[in-house]
Order: structure tokens, then sequence, then C-alpha cells
């Protein structure tokens, strides 16, 4: 037995789903655009990366290169502290491996920037040459890095194989971006991006550069390096290398279909 409200409540209860429909249409089409804000957005996200690692050349009784009274270690310190505030202005969450004047060893560096996940390793130097006209912005990532993993596979002669073709090509691109960015800034002269086994390099289970931001030894740049608004330049340049990093990344996982 079918029960019937009559035409007239059927017309009634259609009038008024049309009503509801159209109010709500109104009421979505009319609100402003909602802006997303941007921490919100990027915890959504899962990004590329979760730390960057700033690593302050040498420390302590370590001076690195000298020129007179002029220090790579405190030049290095300096460097760290303002791409730290540069990152933390992007939202980009950063650890030191050392904040103040002490020595840290190769090792615990390395060790430091293992203990995290998802991180990028950036040490920064001052150059040092044996000649004085040597001049110029050089960044190196490690072809090999010796990560837990490839260790394990040093045992295993079938895994042997595999890790040594992989050279290390996100340590390359970033070290690409992070040139490419000091090279616009600073307009120093450009000595390219180079494969070389430092131990921090060598050693980092993670994208890993190491940036020589210029000579010590050259009378030019080490008064550039002395100027605090060079440093700033440095800085900003290797934060802008590493969010182009980023980007690139992000532009790649959108292509993959995500990496989730
Ligand atoms: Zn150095």
């Amino acid at each position: 037995m079918k029960r019937r409200g009559g035409p007239g409540v059927l017309n009634a209860l259609a009038w008024l789903g049309l009503a509801l429909l159209t109010a709500s249409f109104l009421v979505l089409t009319l609100q402003p655009p909602r802006q997303i804000p941007r921490g919100a957005m990027q915890q959504r996200v899962r990004e590329p990366f979760a730390v960057v690692v700033i690593d302050p050349g040498h420390g302590g009784a370590d001076s690195g290169a000298m020129a007179g009274n002029i220090l790579e270690k405190d030049l290095t310190l300096d460097i760290a502290h303002r791409l730290e505030q540069r990152l933390a202005s992007e939202g980009v969450a950063t650890v030191m491996t050392r904040v103040g004047d002490s020595y840290v060893a190769l090792a615990e560096r390395a060790a430091l920037a293992n203990r995290a996940n998802d991180a990028v390793f950036i040490s920064i130097h001052v150059n040092d040459g044996s000649r004085a006209l040597a001049t110029g912005v050089e960044t190196y990532f490690a072809a090999q890095q010796n990560t837990p993993a490839t260790r394990l596979a040093s045992w295993l002669p079938f895994l042997q194989k595999v890790s040594q073709q992989a050279p290390n090509v996100q340590s390359q691109s970033l070290a690409g971006f992070i040139q490419q960015a000091l090279v616009t800034q600073t307009h120093a002269t450009n000595r390219g991006t180079k494969a070389e086994q430092f131990y921090v390099l060598a050693n980092v289970r993670h994208p890993a550069v190491l940036v020589e931001t210029g000579f010590l030894t050259n009378k030019d740049e080490a008064d550039k390096l002395c100027d605090a608004n060079y440093r700033e330049q440095i800085a900003q340049a290797i934060s802008s290398g590493v969010l182009k990093y980023r980007e690139a990344l992000r532009g790649q996982r959108a292509i993959e279909g995500g990496s989730e």
C-alpha cells in the first residue's frame, strides 16, 4: 500500500528543495575566496625535507683559513646564523652543528645530520688559495655518499654494484641551485659545482653540499667577506638556492603523482 502526501505537499517540498539549493549556491558563490594560511598549507603537503642542517665550518682551536686577524671560523659562523634567520623567516626548520666558537669534530657533525630525518645538509666555508689571484664561489657535492645503507651493501657484493652506480643526484642538484643563486646575488666569479669526497659530504646520508663563499687569500674578496652586507647577501643566496631546490622537488613529486 502506497502512502501519498498529495500533489500539493509534493509541490511545496519540490519548491522548498529548489529554494534551498539556490540559497546554498548563492552563499557559496558570493563568499570571498578564503585565504589558506601559508603554514596550514605547508603542513598538509609533505615537504621534500623537514629540516636544514647548517654546518659552520671549523671552530674553537680550528680557525680554518686566516688573513691577518680575519678567521674563517668567525665568518662561517656569522653566515650560518644569517642563513638560519633567513630560513626561519621562510618557515624552514634548521639545526646548527655549532652555535658558538667551539670545536666540533667532522664525525660529530655528520652524526648530528644523520640523526635528523628528511634533512638537507649545508656546510659553509671560506676558501684559501695558493695563488692570491684565486677568486670566486664554488659549491661541492660528493659523487658517492657512504650512507649506512651503502656500508651494509659493501658486505653484500650483489648490492655493492647498485650502490656504486648511484651518484647522489639530489646533492648535485642542491649544489647547482645554491651555486646559481650565489653567482646571481654576489656577482662573484663562478667556479661552478664540483664533486669532492669531503668527509662531511661523503658521510652524510642526506642531500649534502659544501659552499666555499670566497677566498680569504684574495684581498678584494677578503674585504667583501668582512662586510656584513656581503655576508647577508651570501646567506640570502644560499637560502634562495635551498628554496628553489625544494620547489624543484615539489614539482618532480607532483609529476610522479606524489610520494605518499
Ligand atoms: Zn674551511
